[in-house]
């Protein structure tokens, strides 16, 4: 079994009878120790760090490394290329997972592992 610090991995726990859920991505796990959080048996180890709490993006661009998104929204998006964040956006959680750019029609989001990260 996994167990975190009740502060670290950036859930949002709310406390139910028995156990704790995260807000953000329904996690469950229980606190057998005060301030640490033992993850629910067979809880996939990404899960250690929430998949979908938003996160503080202290960058405006990114570089595109590579994209395996397709599709007419993904046109231009070659290695190489620079695209601003859309930050501030509620509906465009930027997370671990990756972070929103303006594609080509609509926002779409682009992959931890394909880009990084452009300081300015
Ligand atoms: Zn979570």
């Amino acid at each position: 079994m996994i167990t975190i610090g009740k502060q670290s991995g950036n859930h949002k726990w709310m406390k139910l009878n028995s156990h704790h859920v995260c807000t953000h991505c329904k996690v469950i796990a229980y606190e057998l120790k005060i301030g640490q959080m033992t993850l629910k048996r067979g809880t996939n180890p990404i899960k250690t760090v929430c998949q979908l709490a938003p996160i503080k993006i202290d960058f405006d661009y990114i570089e595109i490394i590579k994209c395996d998104g397709y599709g007419k929204n993904f046109l231009g998006l070659v290695e190489g290329k620079i695209k601003k964040v859309i930050k501030n956006n509620p509906k465009l959680i930027n997370d671990v997972r990756g972070v929103w750019i303006q594609g080509a029609y609509k926002p779409i989001k682009i992959l931890t592992n394909e880009f990084k990260i452009v300081k300015k």
